[in-house]
């Protein structure tokens, strides 16, 4: 498998990249990514083969079928990290909750969200790739909440790679910001910025622009790289799963091998989703993918109606804060697939120029044969929560959005897998306001009346945060960023 640009080529980056390329550098010319150019089409012999398979062997052959250019062994070490979620052997366990209805649970591992599926396996990558290279990186984070502790524990002690993240100081839940501070490693810097999370991320942005800046890292021979998922290297682990849970259903008996089923993704930047997609064309029998959004919802605005549109549009902030965005990274590979380069040049300057881009009724028609979404705001996903949980399922603010599109969205009666991307724990005082009426709760509350009320126990892990020393105690002004970083580097 190669790697071609979704914007076309400027004659200054290679027009094609290996894998292993795409992961060192993931940005690509006029400010496009990579994508792959092709995908294996795997049939339902490659499905039947795999029926009895644990995790780590069909993500083994899954990734051969990609033919990277990473050794064998290399792939086996990556893909060991599971070894230290709840089940090894089942590192993403797919619930029956419903008739037609199953969550595939794709917390289990460190840091209890979803973002650990592919982080995890990329930090053992992109480290070895770099160690092979005698090269040096830097990945700059910055996080509201989920993303941070899972990049900074995918590479926390890994050889020739560096982290600095920054988040907003206040502006994660208790667990978050625990999570980080009390990451204890020479190779992680973790911020605290006085500021909000666009603060943090205009930081981000200003210090790449710095001239200060990559002339030090050019002194210090450092290269920068990106964790979060415009890099490739973390969307090839998010296909893994959802062949995974599609087998998890023929498995359970809900369908029979080559029956289809839907899949339901709460998204933001659009990397699950994406990963579904990529699934899809590669084989596995999807009817349609549901994109569930919160109330920031230009995905599922694009999906039903064809329009980009954020001339009029401020960020609102949710109870499913890692699905608040308005610019949605991944949209871009699924429009350069449908729609090749150069179209996807045009919509994406239209969007950069003019906050907006509208697709013509042919192209609109086609997202629509892949695509179903719809949106949700707090209050409906609290509803939802409440429902679930009368029915004896807890589950977390981003996976409730789910539930309505599939009651709105699903044109046929299919079983359907809703995607659950963060555990309970990490947003127990919205949970604990839903379930039981308690508002204003610490996380700490909050995670033990739910334990308490729910008869449910928090995970060693989480309930371990609040004895661990802070490592990171870092909090200063959006003005000091660029020092600290330099002084880390
Ligand atoms: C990151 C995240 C999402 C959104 O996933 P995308 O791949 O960016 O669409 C949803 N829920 C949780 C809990 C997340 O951490």
């Amino acid at each position: 498998m190669y790697f071609i640009e979704t914007r076309g080529n400027d004659g200054h980056h290679p027009s094609r990249l290996s894998f292993s390329q795409a992961i060192l550098s993931p940005l690509a010319s006029f400010g496009g990514l990579f994508a792959p150019d092709g995908l294996p089409v795997l049939g339902e012999a490659f499905l039947r083969k795999h029926l009895e398979s644990g995790y780590q062997a069909l993500a083994r052959d899954l990734l051969k079928a990609f033919d990277l250019d990473l050794e064998s062994a290399l792939i086996d070490e990556a893909l060991r990290c599971y070894a230290s979620f709840d089940n090894p052997q089942n590192p993403a366990p797919v619930v029956k909750i419903g008739d037609d209805l199953f969550v595939s649970e794709l917390y289990h591992g460190p840091t209890r969200a979803f973002k650990d599926m592919a982080l995890q396996p990329f930090g053992v990558v992109l480290s070895a790739l770099a160690r092979q290279r005698d090269e040096r990186y830097l990945i700059l984070a910055a996080t509201s909440g989920d993303t941070g502790p899972a990049t900074l524990e995918a590479f926390k002690g890994r050889a020739n790679v560096k982290v600095a993240c920054l988040y907003p100081h206040g502006g994660t839940s208790d667990v978050q910001r625990l999570q980080m501070v009390t990451e204890d490693a020479p190779n992680l810097k973790v911020i605290g910025i006085r500021g909000d999370f666009d603060d943090a991320q205009t930081a981000l942005k200003h210090l790449l622009g710095s001239t200060a800046f990559k002339a030090r890292l050019r002194e210090k021979q450092m290269h920068l790289s990106a964790a979060n998922s415009v890099n490739f290297g973390r969307i090839a682990f998010q296909i893994i799963y959802h062949f995974h849970s599609y087998l998890e259903l023929v498995r359970q008996g809900a369908i029979p091998l080559g029956g289809k089923a839907y899949l339901d993704v709460p998204s933001g930047n659009f990397g699950n989703a994406l990963g579904a997609y990529y699934a899809m064309k590669m084989g596995l029998p999807i009817e349609k993918i549901l994109i569930a959004s919160n109330r920031n919802h230009v995905l599922a605005d694009l999906i039903e109606t064809g329009r980009y549109d954020i001339r009029q549009r401020t960020l609102v902030p949710t109870s499913a804060p890692a699905m608040d965005i308005l610019k949605s990274s991944n949209i871009e590979r699924v429009l350069f697939d449908l729609f090749g380069a150069e179209r996807t040049r045009e919509l994406m300057r239209q969007l950069d120029e003019r906050n907006y881009y509208a697709l013509t009724p042919e192209e609109l028609a086609r997202l629509q044969e892949i695509f179903g979404a719809d949106w949700c705001d707090d209050e409906t996903a609290l509803a939802y929560i409440r429902k679930a949980y009368e029915n004896g399922y807890l589950m977390d603010t981003h996976t409730a959005t789910c539930f309505k599109p599939y009651e709105s969205r699903r044109e046929k009666a299919l079983p359907t897998i809703i995607y659950s991307t963060a555990e309970w724990t990490k947003f127990s005082p919205t949970l604990a306001r839903a379930l039981f009426n308690e508002a204003g709760l610490s996380d700490e509350k909050a995670l033990r009346l739910i334990a308490v009320r729910a008869g449910v126990s928090v995970p060693e892990r989480i309930q371990a945060l609040f004895e661990k020393p802070v490592a990171q105690p870092l909090v200063i002004e959006k003005t000091d960023i660029e020092q600290a970083v330099l002084e880390f580097i």
